[in-house]
């Protein structure tokens, strides 16, 4: 595909605080590249509108994985290589390692980032489910300062953001939980690698004392962005054993909590089963676990 490069400007800023500063005096006439894994592949095919871009990708201070007591802080540029390296995502957040581990091949691992991930918007993206399910906050920082929201609710349409046009993604946090946790991801692609989803399946359960306190389900590839799906979250936290779980798995359908459409990757009806069948993997996960609490 032929494009004019003269169409297009890269900026590199020396700073954060440089880049934020290019961007509010001109809002919305910079767009930040960071590993460029999605911009460059829309360029090959003609589809990146010309324009200012500004290159995230030499800043160090946001490449950073930061650990406390209550939870691991990563810089938007962290990319899929950084999160499968790190012994306390390894440990605590395994699913956005498997995530990271199914992203692509290693060129793409080692250049792709977790910002760019989310700015990309796609409800197909992988790592998203997972953050979803780990009630991951982010931080939009522009030249006015920093403000923190939840990730649940920042996409807010077919690849709509919360994002301001003066605004980067700057930080993710992951709040970290010392109690038992269980976790089940699953993607659903054409093959096993460089493919991307068809769904994707993120599920995890907190329990105390041999019962479960809370349960998240979050699906990607299903309907217009990722989504938490509470209903069923709700009817299967209540089961307070491997029976009881059985008999709400039978009443815990996803079909309300979805809105799939046939596409080049795949058809609303093979979504839809096979969104059913990753639950099922997941209750299998819960059932089997030997630390229920004996009636
Ligand atoms: C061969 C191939 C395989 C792939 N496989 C997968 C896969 O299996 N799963 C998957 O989920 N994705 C996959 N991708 C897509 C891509 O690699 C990921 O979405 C990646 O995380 C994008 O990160 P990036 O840093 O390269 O983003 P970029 O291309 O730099 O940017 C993507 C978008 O996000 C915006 N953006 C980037 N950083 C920020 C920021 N800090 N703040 C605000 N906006 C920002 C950009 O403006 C742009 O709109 C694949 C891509 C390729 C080319």
């Amino acid at each position: 595909m032929r494009f004019d490069v003269a169409a297009y400007k890269l900026r590199t800023p020396q700073s954060v605080q440089e880049a934020l500063a290019w961007m509010a005096a001109e809002p919305g006439a910079l767009r930040p590249l960071a590993g460029g894994t999605d911009l460059m592949v829309l360029l090959a095919a003609g589809k990146l509108p010309g324009g200012q871009f500004v290159n995230l990708w030499p800043l160090r201070e946001l490449r950073t994985i930061e650990v406390t007591s209550d939870s691991v802080t990563l810089g938007a540029l962290t990319t899929y290589s950084d999160v499968q390296a790190h012994p306390v995502l390894q440990q605590e957040f395994p699913m956005l390692v498997e995530a990271a581990r199914q992203t692509g091949g290693w060129a793409i691992q080692n250049r792709g980032t977790l910002g760019g991930n989310i700015g990309n918007a796609s409800p197909a993206a992988d790592s998203p489910p997972a953050l979803l399910c780990y009630d991951a906050e982010l931080e939009l920082r522009s030249a006015q300062g920093s403000r923190w929201l939840p990730y649940h609710g920042f996409h807010t349409g077919y690849r709509q953001t919360l994002l301001r046009p003066d605004e980067i993604i700057a930080r993710l946090r992951l709040p970290r939980r010392r109690g038992q946790r269980l976790h089940c991801y699953r993607k659903v692609g054409p093959r096993q690698a460089q493919a991307i989803s068809k769904v994707c399946f993120a599920g995890c359960a907190d329990l105390e004392d041999g019962r479960l306190v809370s349960v998240r389900i979050a699906l990607g590839g299903v309907a217009p962005t990722v989504v938490r799906c509470p209903e069923t979250e709700h009817i299967l936290a209540a089961a307070t054993s491997p029976a009881a779980l059985d008999e709400a798995a039978a009443r815990a359908s996803l079909s309300r909590q979805m809105a799939p459409i046939d596409d080049i990757r795949s058809t609303a009806r093979y979504r839809r089963r096979v969104a059913e069948n990753l639950l099922g993997q997941f209750v299998a996960v819960l059932r089997l676990h030997p630390g229920w609490a004996t009636p």
